[in-house]
């Protein structure tokens, strides 16, 4: 297989590739510090990365890359018990880090290698097959204790290649990212995306509404951002004319990792004219769905296929097969927009196992070879995506009816007094299982009533969507993703 990063040696070697703070490489630099450190690692099984927002780790994982060795990306907030976990797992006898970078006790058996990205040497050649692992990310951990996904070097490819067409994104684009590095999200589409198309990285180190407005002022086309940061957005927007007038230019407002808040998308819309583009992913899958960017049109009536619609994902990328599937695995064929099911897939975009869970790993797929999500969602009778939520978690079975945990959510946080919610199923000996509404209210001195929020619901939803129980937290419990634990919201 040629490069994955073609712009590696193909790109104008004085463009700059990343900067994160006030630390940026060119193309030229970035290629030969990469070279560099491939060649110390080549012939390497695995190498672990202590996954800072730094260029180090940028450098780190696309020498790796080069040289056809695996990299394992390590979040370093995670305790220790995490790491040893992951460590033990994945067997990397390597770790790389920044230079200065305190390491924790569970890495202490690990040959360290301080990456330095004033380095100079050549990219290996030949390149690794498009099979050969590329990637071994751990899942984010939402639903139980993350997996291993080994992502090999053509799923990385056709995702990217797949979002090229979707958002029409060229080596002109300058993202702004501030995301961590050790999932999906922030390291495949914030950092090689655009390495692969020969754009710019700017990273903020740490999210700020002024960190995104303070770079789309100075030339940057697009944002990768999750729900709580476009939560922050919406909140910040009526006091900030400037962040509204800066947002209002960018080419691209991209939002995944978990469902955009309608209500947050529609805050967002209003102040800035942005729609914001909503996909749908997996560690397992890479990139599934998405809205398209298209140049705005100013004629009200031209609508584009696939253009964001607040509360979908927009439509299956080139190349993704899916289908949604009744519980005994039977396709449903009609897309009404009611009718629930699984979400399946397929596609040069999938991981190809998970390491050491053969067990995990064969019961993930159907016998046809459809990866499992697990996740819930309905279609559009024009194809639209809209993720009900996850199996495990968000379907709730009561009175008969299968009911969404998203879609009551979304409900909840159009009224003025909730600032987040979540909605969940417990044991109820009438319903089989009753709607438990939890409330994290604006105002915690003037907390909504349960009834009142109740009614809410069911003026908006069906009077079967009403929530029985309303419970209030100071916050709800997320993970480094702003992803909701469900697991942790008990009874
Ligand atoms: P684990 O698999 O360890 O429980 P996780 O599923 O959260 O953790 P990830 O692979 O990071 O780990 O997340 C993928 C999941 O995130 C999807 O299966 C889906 O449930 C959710 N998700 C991602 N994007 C969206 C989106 N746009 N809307 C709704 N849900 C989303
Ligand atoms: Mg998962």
């Amino acid at each position: 297989m040629s490069s994955l990063f073609p712009a590696l040696t193909g790109a104008p070697a004085k463009r700059v590739a990343l900067r994160f703070g006030d630390r940026s490489l060119t193309y030229g630099e970035l290629g030969a510090a990469a070279g560099a450190l491939a060649a110390r690692i080549g012939g390497a099984g695995r190498v672990a990365v202590w996954a800072t927002p730094a260029l180090e780790t940028a450098v780190a994982v696309l020498a790796a890359l080069e040289a056809g060795v695996a990299a394992v990306p390590l979040n370093p907030k995670s305790g220790e018990k995490e790491l040893g976990h992951i460590l033990s797992d994945c067997a990397a006898s390597v770790v790389l880090a920044a230079p200065g970078d305190e390491l924790p006790d569970a890495l202490g058996g690990l040959e360290r290698v301080d990456v330095d990205v004033r380095a100079v040497g050549l990219l290996p050649d030949p390149q690794p097959s498009e099979e050969d692992p590329a990637l071994v990310v751990y899942t984010s951990g939402t639903t139980g204790p993350p997996k291993g996904a080994v992502i090999p070097r053509r799923a990385i490819a056709a995702t990217l290649d797949a979002l090229a067409d979707a958002w029409q994104w060229t080596g002109d684009d300058v993202l702004v990212h501030g995301l961590p590095l050790f999932h999906v999200h922030g390291l495949v589409l914030g950092i090689l995306g655009p390495l692969r198309r020969g754009g710019s990285v700017r990273h903020l180190g740490r999210f700020s509404t002024q960190g995104v407005a303070h770079e789309l002022n100075r030339g940057a086309t697009m944002v990768f951002g999750v729900p709580t940061m476009y939560h922050r957005i919406a909140q910040a927007l009526p006091e900030d004319p400037e962040l509204a007038k800066a947002l209002g230019t960018a080419r691209l407002l991209v939002s995944g990792s978990a469902a955009l808040p309608v209500h947050d998308h529609e805050r967002i819309t209003a102040a800035t004219g942005q729609r914001v583009i909503e996909r749908y992913g997996m560690t397992e899958t890479l990139m599934l769905c998405s809205s398209r960017w298209t140049p705005p049109d100013p004629r009200p009536s031209v609508r584009a296929d696939g253009e964001p619609r607040a509360g979908t994902v927009g439509v299956p990328l080139p190349g993704v097969e899916l289908r949604l599937v009744e519980e005994d695995g039977t396709p449903i064929a009609s897309y009404d927009g009611e009718t629930v099911g699984e979400i399946q897939v397929r596609g040069p975009n999938l991981f190809t196992e998970y390491l050491n869970r053969p067990d995990a790993t064969a019961a993930a797929f159907t016998a046809d070879g459809w990866f499992r999500t697990g996740d819930m969602a309905v279609r559009e009778p024009d194809g639209y995506v809209r993720i009900v939520g996850r199996k495990a978690t968000d379907l709730i079975k009561s009175g008969g009816y299968k009911i969404g945990a998203g879609e009551i959510e979304n409900a909840l946080l159009e009224h003025p007094g909730v600032r987040e919610a979540a909605v969940t199923g417990e044991p109820d000996a009438d319903l089989g299982e009753r709607i438990v509404a939890w409330i994290v209210p604006a105002d915690p001195q003037a907390p909504p009533g349960a009834e009142e929020l109740a009614d809410h619901v069911a003026a908006r939803l069906a009077p079967h969507k009403r929530p029985r129980t309303v419970r209030y937290l100071d916050a709800l419990p997320r993970n480094d993703m702003g992803k909701i634990m469900k697991r942790a919201l008990a009874s």
